[in-house]
């Protein structure tokens, strides 16, 4: 599937590009759109364990600044180049568009293989990139805040936020620098299975459409679906086990090591644990081996869900792809290729930008929560479950019944943290969801969800720049 000359910022390019025609907007406003403001490209050096140097290549990149900050995550990988990050970045800037959370897009990559470094170097990596982006203004609570990303999770962000602070003492906002940081380091509830949750908000939402699912030939609902999802890393464990909590069957995993299938359902925890104990995803019981990690996107389901790595469905492999459904969990792992051939077939693409948004939005109330100095439902969780109590000792007085002890403690319950940032995921992801469906629903001739997802992203980003009076 490795195509030399395929760009990732040439495919996100075309996107837009198709997109664009159906916007009303000036070639200037939208060549200002595409293009990313900053790159900055760096080199490092890092002392190995066993005494000898290497030279650390890294990234960071600010696509957009028509809102400040810019966000996006952190890559850790030996495949990171500039023209990866830039796509991701430009990504980051439609994807907060079209969930409304008011950041610009930004991207860093840093081009190491995690799996090959002992966590004493990659904190040293971590802790020096971050001394980077200091010097060049490159991180801040108010202009540039990364997140995780593949191969980076809340450890990394712990030594970001650590190095950060020490270089700004006393700057009270200095907890907003990076999110997605364990909750003991100002983290918010939630955050960690953020990603996995918005897709499953996402696609269950796409489930409860009966004019979609009546022309997808798929009964309404999620339970009962057959899923095949595509790394078993933080997006794509939580997408799947929010999946089968749903009671939708998880038919196959994939690992980069190989793929395995149940078509009765696999046990995502038991498969994880497995992987954990055993080091591979084969060999699970009950479950058969795949020959290839890919051969799973080709099996017989009703929703693929690549959870990896970008271009994993090209123009090669999409015709032998047979979800009727695919959620993009991933950033970018359909090729513009196979979008045309799925778009033909009939079969329905829910597009990353949006879809994988729920770990910048629950990045945003973290970056919030930071900003306020206070925990979510600190100040009112008690007021709440104070009245509720009352209120219901009320009706329980006036109508002589008592409310059954399980419905209580949900009637009284104030909210915690973690219910608030559920609660406000589920509304950031169904109503851009309804946003997308709306105005691909406007325009007929607009091909899929892709471009309608852009064209939304397109028409906020647009009307900011077109408001700023820069554009006469
Ligand atoms: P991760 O590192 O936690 O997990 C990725 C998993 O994919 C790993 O377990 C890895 O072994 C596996 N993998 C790698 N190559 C594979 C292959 N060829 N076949 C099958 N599995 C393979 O990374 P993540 O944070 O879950 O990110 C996954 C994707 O989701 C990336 O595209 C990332 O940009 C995107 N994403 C992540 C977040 C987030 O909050 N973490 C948010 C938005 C988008």
């Amino acid at each position: 599937m490795s195509d030399k000359n395929y760009s990732f910022f040439g495919a996100v390019e075309k996107s837009f590009d198709k997109a664009a025609k159906f916007t009303k907007w000036e070639k200037g406003i939208l060549e200002q759109i595409k293009a990313c403001n900053a790159v900055y490209q760096m080199r490092f050096p890092v002392k190995r364990d066993d005494g000898s140097i290497e030279v650390i290549e890294a990234y960071r990149v600010q696509h957009s600044q028509h809102k400040t900050p810019c966000k996006g995550g952190i890559r850790f990988a030996a495949e990171v180049n500039q023209d990866e990050v830039m796509a991701l970045a430009s990504l980051m800037t439609y994807k907060c568009a079209i969930v409304n959370v008011p950041f610009g897009g930004g991207k860093g990559g840093i081009k190491v293989n995690p799996r090959k470094y002992s966590a004493y170097e990659l904190e040293k990596i971590t802790r020096r990139y971050t001394a980077e982006l200091i010097k060049k203004n490159f991180i801040g609570p108010g202009t540039d805040v990364p997140a995780p990303d593949y191969g980076s999770g809340e450890r990394e962000m712990a030594w970001i936020v650590d190095t950060y602070t020490a270089m700004h003492p006393g700057e009270i906002d200095a907890a907003g620098c990076v999110t997605g940081k364990p909750v003991s380091q100002g983290g918010v509830r939630g955050r960690r299975e953020a990603t996995g949750l918005g897709v499953f908000f996402g696609i269950r939402e796409v489930c409860n459409m009966p004019d979609i699912m009546q022309k997808l030939g798929m009964p309404v609902g999620v339970e009962g679906k057959k899923i095949v999802v595509q790394g078993l890393g933080n997006v794509g464990y939580h997408t799947a086990k929010f999946f089968q909590d749903a009671g939708a069957k998880i038919i196959a995993l994939a690992e980069y090591e190989g793929s395995i299938t149940n078509p009765a359902g696999l046990d995502v925890d038991e498969v994880f644990n497995h992987r954990k104990n055993s080091g591979s995803i084969l060999n699970f019981p009950g479950a058969t081996n795949l020959a290839k990690n890919t051969d799973a996107l080709e099996l017989e389901c009703d929703i693929l869900i690549p959870a990896a790595l970008e271009n994993v469905v090209d123009g090669e492999n999409a015709p032998r792809v047979k979800a009727k459904l695919i959620g993009e969990a991933a950033n970018g792992p359909l090729t513009p290729e196979a979008d045309e051939i799925f778009a033909q077939k009939g079969i329905v693409v829910i597009p990353d930008m949006y879809l994988n948004a729920g770990g910048v939005t629950v990045s945003y109330f973290e970056w919030l929560k930071n900003l306020s100095h206070v925990r979510y439902g600190r100040m009112e969780k008690r007021f709440n479950e104070n009245m509720n109590m009352h209120i219901l000792g009320q009706i329980e007085g006036l109508t002589g019944k008592k409310v059954a002890s399980r419905d209580r403690e949900y009637i009284v319950h104030g909210a915690d943290e973690v219910d608030l940032v559920y609660s406000g995921l589920e509304e950031t992801m169904i109503s851009a969801t309804h946003e997308i469906m709306n105005e691909w629903k406007a325009n007929p001739a607009i091909p899929d969800m892709r471009t309608a997802a852009y064209v939304v992203a397109i028409n906020k980003v647009a009307t900011t720049y077109a408001e700023l009076g820069i554009f006469p």
